[in-house]
């Protein structure tokens, strides 16, 4: 391989054929599309995006790797050097929506979804692999063990799709937990930016203490009179709340 892989990058490159070409068919990339990849790395995705797309833009921290990939002279390949959590996307998509692909590294899996949840408008789709634990809490369901906040949040914009898990040695080197790709599409309505920001917060509180009560979570702000008025048990839990119960104590929020 001849390159180093660096910890604090999450590199794990992806080795096997197999998962890479079914993961190309679950994007099924269209010549003309506006295609981004996160951490293209040493190219496992980037080539095969590449004899199906007339241009790909890529974002990648590592200079090393863009040396790398600079050496391949690719024509339709368009570098950013930049961390991807700094990525002004409405830039990206002044032409058409971005279609955003990538193996992403672990440590900034989470916070680059969020990311993108704020810049939904200018997103056509997201097909990424994760920690498979992070992908059970996107797609969770109300009274699950791994619903929580980024269940609701994302569930509120977008449709999930959890598409299939990944091993361990499909990687080099292959990491400690599994992986898996999912597919999100920003729903044709979702709350604007006020209400996601107060559903950040409703969220917050409510799980803030997995053991308390709902009443018990909000008191500071909210009254359990004001909840048991909107049809919500005071006495509940926040993992028993359902997305749209979420959505009406974010209303509720002074
Ligand atoms: N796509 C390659 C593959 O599947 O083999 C590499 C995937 S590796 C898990 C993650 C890639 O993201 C690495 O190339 C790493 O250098 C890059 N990366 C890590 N942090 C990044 C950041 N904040 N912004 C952009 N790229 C980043």
């Amino acid at each position: 391989m001849n390159h180093q892989p660096r910890k604090r990058f999450g590199q794990n490159f992806l080795n096997d054929a197999q998962v890479i070409s079914r993961i190309i068919e679950s994007i099924n990339p269209g010549t003309a599309q506006n295609m981004v990849e996160v951490g293209p790395g040493l190219g496992a995705l980037t080539l095969p995006l590449l004899e199906r797309v007339s241009e790909l833009q890529v974002i990648e921290i590592d200079r090393d790797l863009i040396a790398k990939l600079q050496q391949r002279q690719l024509t339709n390949l368009v570098i950013h050097e930049r961390d991807v959590l700094t990525v002004d996307w409405s830039s990206l998509a002044a032409e058409q929506h971005v279609r955003v692909v990538g193996n992403l590294p672990y440590n900034i899996g989470t916070p680059l979804l969020l990311k993108l949840l704020d810049a939904r408008e200018h997103v056509q789709d997201v097909h990424v692999m994760l920690q498979k634990e992070v992908v059970d809490r996107l797609c969770a369901q109300t009274g699950t063990r791994a619903y929580g906040r980024l269940s609701v949040l994302m569930q509120s914009c977008f449709d999930i799709q959890a598409l299939f898990d990944v091993p361990p040695e499909a990687f080099t080197p292959p990491p400690k937990v599994q992986s898996a790709v999912v597919r999100l599409t920003p729903l044709t309505q979702s709350p604007n930016a006020e209400l996601i920001e107060k559903l950040s917060q409703a969220t917050r509180l409510a799980f803030g203490n997995k053991r308390k009560t709902l009443r018990n979570n909000l008191k500071k702000t909210l009254s359990a009179e004001s909840l048991s008025a909107a049809g919500i048990d005071p006495q509940a839990r926040a993992e028993t709340l359902t997305l749209e119960q979420f959505l009406l104590i974010a209303k509720m929020l002074p």
